[in-house]
């Protein structure tokens, strides 16, 4: 126990780690943990992507526990040992939760009859802790990790990673990046997330690492007032309502839905803007709607990463920023809205700012995203329309926000029993940039290495 480990993103991914090894007796003055983003008791609101906890510390906090949600666990350490990894992940959101009674857990047993035959349900337990705890667990958890000498560097963006030299390079902020900060590790565990997902590119460009393939994620997030889905709200807080189009290489989910005080949120990744949304537990916030993502999983397309960036590139147009009537600011590129329903407009954000995007017509729809999307726009619609029937009182009450896109960094292939890359095998990818989609097998998958450091 005497390795110098280095860990790049404070995220959900690094984190667990860090907890995992101090809980064990690790001397937290031997792991420094590096982000950009900025403490709990900095971080804003709207860094939606970054800072303690990275994006799962203003996320909507649903803990999913099946091995078939929220990316690969199960194939590096089995089922059996990736839902145990997957309750350390819950009992640690737990543990540092001020009210952890309060923590729900929704676990539907069997499909309801009335969404057959438009709709599969996939059953599997969630809990729910929700955006406004999570920022009260976020403290606590640091404060933690703090008081077992882990060190933590904030607004700290590592630039660059020697893999043969074992350093990492930071630009000093101090002298505005003009000089650099060199870190160097006996353990690397790189988790930079999604907001690192250019980072994780660049490093694999450069040391050529090999990767496995991977499909498109991309679809809308859907909004409507929650009574119309309330019957399934009470079987299941996060339905995954599921289609597949075996023939065509193409299936689709309802993804994280958020209730009773649900806020759809503005993603920035590559300086387009993409949705996604978080929902809160205190009922001031309460607005009574739903959100949620309908995301298509389309197989067999070239090179998924480029094809995605290009098709959520198309889906923005240009808008004026105006404050009080006022134009300010130069115009901004956004995402779209559309509603069938002309006197729904896009939603607030929980700060009472609009979610930015750029309403458009039945026509922009037709001639834009529909072509945008080559053709796999009709699935979404298709989606919408069963849902009508098996939702009745839905009719024209929704809207949607285009695209909700999910960047698949490209998944390193690495040593199956820690996580390490073939040829570097003291560097650990895991998280979102390793091949998680989801807050529990991030977790999962750091803990996983850090046992593997404490063997
Ligand atoms: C709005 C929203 C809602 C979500 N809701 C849910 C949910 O309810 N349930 C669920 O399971 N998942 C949810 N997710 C996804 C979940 O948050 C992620 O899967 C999870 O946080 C990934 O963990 P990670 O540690 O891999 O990356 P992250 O948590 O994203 O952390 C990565 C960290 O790395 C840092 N970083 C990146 N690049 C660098 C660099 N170059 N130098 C230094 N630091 C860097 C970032 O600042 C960030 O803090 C949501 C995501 C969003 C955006």
């Amino acid at each position: 126990m005497n390795k110098r480990i280095v860990i790049v993103g404070a995220g959900v991914a690094g984190v667990n780690a860090a907890t995992k090894l101090v809980d064990n007796g690790y001397p937290g003055e031997l792991i420094t943990v590096i982000d950009m983003g900025k403490d709990p008791y900095q971080r804003k609101p709207e860094e939606v992507m970054t800072g303690f906890l990275g994006a799962g510390g203003w996320s909507d906090g649903k803990l999913t526990y099946h091995t078939a949600i929220g990316g690969q666990l199960s194939k590096y350490c089995g089922e059996e040992k990736a839902m145990e990894l997957m309750d350390q992940v819950i009992t640690n959101f737990k543990r540092f939760h001020p009210k952890p009674e309060e923590v729900q857990c929704s676990n539907p047993v069997e499909e309801p009859e009335f969404i057959k035959p438009y709709f599969g349900l996939r059953l599997f337990p969630v809990w729910h802790v929700g955006t406004d705890y999570l920022s009260e667990i976020a403290k606590n958890w640091y404060d933690y990790l703090v008081s077992k000498g882990v060190k933590f560097l904030w607004e700290h963006k590592v630039s660059s990673i020697d893999f043969n030299k074992n350093n990492v390079i930071i630009p000093d902020p101090q002298y505005d990046g003009l000089s650099n900060l060199y870190l160097s590790y006996d353990e690397l565990i790189f988790g930079v997330g999604k907001s690192g997902i250019d980072f994780a590119q660049e490093l694999a460009n450069k040391y050529e690492l090999p990767d496995e393939p991977k499909s498109v994620q991309i679809g809308v997030r859907f909004e409507a007032p929650q009574e119309h889905f309330q019957k399934l709200i009470d079987i299941s807080y996060d339905f995954k309502l599921y289609r597949k189009f075996d023939n065509e290489g193409v299936s689709l989910r309802s993804f994280c839905t958020n209730n009773n005080a649900a806020y759809v949120a503005v993603e920035e990744t590559y300086g387009d803007h993409s949705y996604n949304g978080h929902a809160k537990k205190d009922e001031a916030y309460r607005n009574n709607m739903t959100n949620f993502g309908i995301l298509m999983e389309i197989n067999g397309i070239e090179d998924p990463f480029t094809w995605s960036r290009e098709v959520v590139n198309k889906l923005q147009m240009n808008v004026s920023q105006y404050e009080g009537g006022l134009l300010v600011g130069n115009t901004m590129r956004t995402g779209l809205y559309y509603s069938p329903n002309y006197t729904r407009q896009p939603s607030s954000t929980s700060e009472g700012t609009n979610v930015s995007s750029y309403q458009i017509s039945i026509d922009t729809l037709t001639h834009v995203v529909e072509p945008a999307m080559e053709g796999y726009f009709k699935y979404i619609m298709d989606f919408i329309m069963d849902m009508k029937k098996v939702f009745p009182t839905l009719g024209d009450d929704w809207g949607m926000y285009i695209p909700e896109v999910k960047y698949l960094s490209p998944e390193v292939k690495v040593d199956y029993s820690n996580l390490s890359l073939v040829d570097y095998p003291n560097v650990h990818f895991v998280g979102d940039a390793l091949s998680a989609r989801g807050i529990t097998v991030s977790g999962a998958q750091a803990i996983y290495v850090a046992e593997s450091f404490l063997k």
